[in-house]
């Protein structure tokens, strides 16, 4: 473990070497697993990042998440821990919604054509490996208390593990410091929403009987139950009761659980022995700006919403990949335009975080349906996404985060801005080649196109590469998170 204590080296940071020195590149506040990617990914780009987290080293973060999706594990690919991760929990190629409805996720046009169902602590343990390797330092028990910033630098005040008042510079720092976030706070930023649902209770279980579908949803209105695999035996179980409205500080026994999953799925599975058992409510939150000039906000720091859909880790995840390859193109001195290149993770992602709040909202609105006309509402939506193959494609693309896609840069047309699938080069998998962390030119074979001047890349850092078919004459520039930054096709 790299944990920081002795005396920092200061350093200056910026390529230009103009500016006053600070204590490290980049700060990132919470190591969630948010924090985790940005941090290690920042490193790998050799760029220097300390990550600051207030629980002592070795107290994991609770078993939230539980479901990772398509486009994440493309993004774990992308850093060669997707088949790590995969191994430690079950697939599952169906996702059974409103206890009718099954989304058939072996369409997905991906290597990852399916739902991952594996604990966060095991996302987080294969992304704070990367971090330590790749040279990140940790400060753990270590808790930021307020910042401020000027023009080239960011100031950031924290106690230490023995309350001791602590001060770090840096050229940027990043909130990935979760839904209570001690630096949206300290920037003064409104996270407006409301509570969507409250007094969900939930479980990590063992069952008597193995269920007849690997995961299900279903419910009557009044009641809902939701039932996944770890894949070791264990299963989580989460429900919700409308009879049953209670703050999160009221107590819950494994017989409430049993009574809701009875009433919601008709069986409780004989489920018995919890190692977790919790009630929460959910919120629905947005930070309306990401970036406020050297600081940015990412994962549960910038969006909130209910666990419908599994898109929170996930979200906060892609958050973190989107930003980092900015950050680095900006510290290096490869952006044209850095405030450009920076503005575009605010016009990247906080659209991505509204839809997926609208998503989660919609799937836990019409699981709680009970009005005619909401039910109604229920049937008509699971019978629009049975019956039309592209309406079940696109829901399928918005859940998986597949079908995500961002607005062509200025001076390119599409395919730009969107998913670059993983097509087979000569020198590899594209996906693999995303390794490094850096753009790849995919380029016929013989001489490479220039690249255009807006491109926020620098020849050194570029891996090449060449299609396999011999009739492509195009050329694409893949970037680093995988998506197309421009074509001459
Ligand atoms: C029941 C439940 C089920 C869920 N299921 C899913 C799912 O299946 N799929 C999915 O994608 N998401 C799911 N989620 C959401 C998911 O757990 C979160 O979105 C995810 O943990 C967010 O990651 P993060 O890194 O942004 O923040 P966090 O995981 O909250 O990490 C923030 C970190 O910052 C640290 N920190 C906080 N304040 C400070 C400070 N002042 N100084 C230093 N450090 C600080 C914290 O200790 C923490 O380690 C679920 C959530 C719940 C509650």
């Amino acid at each position: 473990m790299s944990t920081a204590d002795t005396p920092e080296t200061p350093r200056t940071t910026e390529s230009t070497g103009r500016t006053a020195p600070t204590d490290t590149q980049v700060l990132v506040i919470g190591a969630g697993p948010t924090g985790l990617l940005l941090a290690g990914d920042l490193a790998t780009a050799g760029i220097d990042v300390t990550l600051v987290e207030r629980r002592p080293h070795g107290l994991a973060n609770m078993t939230r998440a539980f479901g990772v999706h398509a486009r994440t594990l493309e993004q774990l690919d992308a850093r060669g821990l997707a088949d790590e991760l995969v191994a430690t929990g079950t697939t599952l190629g169906t996702a059974r919604l409103f206890g009718r409805l099954d989304l058939d996720l072996t369409r997905l046009p991906s290597r990852f054509n399916h739902l991952l169902v594996t604990p966060q602590y095991e996302v987080e343990r294969l992304l704070e490996r990367r971090a330590e390797s790749a040279g990140v330092t940790f400060r753990y028990g270590t808790e930021l208390r307020g910042l401020h910033q000027d023009t080239d630098t960011v100031t950031a005040e924290f106690t230490d593990p023995d309350g001791t008042p602590l001060t770090l510079t840096a050229r940027h720092l990043v909130g990935t410091d979760g839904v209570r976030s001690a630096v949206r706070t300290a920037l003064g930023l409104p996270f407006p929403g409301g509570s969507v649902i409250r007094s969900l209770v939930l479980a990590d279980v063992r069952l008597a009987e193995e269920p007849a579908d690997a995961f299900s949803v279903s419910g009557s209105g009044d009641t809902f139950a939701f039932l996944a695999p770890f894949g070791d035996g264990w299963y989580r179980v989460m429900g919700w009761s409308r009879t049953r409205q209670v703050p999160d500080t009221e107590p819950v026994d494994l017989d409430e659980i049993r009574e809701i999953t009875r009433r919601a799925l008709g069986t409780d599975l004989g489920m018995h022995d919890p190692r977790w058992i919790s009630r929460f409510h959910s919120d629905e939150r947005q930070v309306p700006s990401y970036r406020v000039g050297r600081v940015l906000l990412a994962g549960d720091a910038a969006h909130v919403h209910s666990p419908a859909g599994g898109q929170g880790m996930n979200t906060g995840l892609q958050d973190a990949a989107n930003l980092s390859w900015k950050l680095t193109a900006v510290l290096r001195g490869d952006a044209p335009d850095p405030e450009a290149l920076l503005d575009s993770y605010q016009s990247e992602r906080h659209p991505v975080g509204a839809a997926v709040l609208r998503t989660s909202g919609a799937l836990v609105r019409l699981a709680m349906a009970h009005t005619p006309l909401t039910r109604a509402a229920r049937a008509l939506a699971a019978r629009l996404l049975s019956v039309l193959r592209p309406a079940s494609t696109r829901a399928m693309g918005m859940i998986s985060g597949l079908g995500i896609a961002y607005a062509p840069p200025t001076g390119s047309k599409r395919p730009a801005g969107r998913r670059a699938p993983d097509v087979r080069l000569r020198e590899g998998r594209l996906h693999e080649l995303l390794r490094a962390g850096e753009f790849v030119l995919i380029t016929p074979e013989g001489e490479a196109p220039p690249l255009p001047k807006t491109a926020p890349v620098s020849p050194e850092h570029l891996v090449r590469a060449t299609w396999t078919d011999p009739a492509k004459k195009t050329a694409v520039l893949v970037r680093p998170d995988g998506y197309i930054h421009w074509t001459n096709g």
